[in-house]
């Protein structure tokens, strides 16, 4: 998975992402559904400054996580989709929401965050690490590259 692109719906916000993702999962909490419109919510965390996106069609809208850190969820203002999202205390990243991928084919979730907040009618990929709630930040951070 390296030098990806994507874009929104209407394909006024373009993205491209160069190198390779720290890490991938799936997110099920609440957030992520109502922003997302789906229960479980593809992303992947990349370097801030690997992440090229045009801004000029963003908005954005700032939640609190219960981590406690503030979190801006960037989507074109024409057509609604959400791109990426940043966190207040790690700048240094950024999670791209990968259905906004061009190609899709070779995300492979090393991790589900947040399987509480999933209805029960909710299937989960095998084989994949689960938590109930958050994954440590370190983990997401630190899984490596060497898996992808
Ligand atoms: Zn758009
Ligand atoms: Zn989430």
């Amino acid at each position: 998975m390296t030098n990806k692109s994507g874009q929104c719906l209407c394909g006024k916000v373009q993205y491209k992402i160069s190198g390779l993702p720290i890490s991938q999962g799936i997110c099920y909490c609440l957030q992520c559904q109502r922003s997302g419109g789906t229960f479980g919510s593809p992303l992947i965390v990349v370097l801030h400054k690997a992440f090229d996106c045009s801004q000029e069609n963003l908005s954005s809208y700032k939640t609190k996580s219960n981590r406690g850190s503030i979190v801006t969820r960037n989507f074109c203002r024409e057509c609604g989709s959400h791109i990426y999202s940043q966190i207040s205390d790690v700048p240094e990243i950024v999670t791209v929401k990968v259905a906004t991928f061009d190609d899709t084919s070779d995300f492979a979730p090393q991790y589900l965050v947040w399987v509480r907040s999933a209805p029960p009618s909710c299937t989960f990929p095998k084989d994949v690490p689960s938590f109930q709630e958050n994954a440590p930040m370190e983990m997401l951070l630190s899984l490596g590259r060497a898996s992808f």
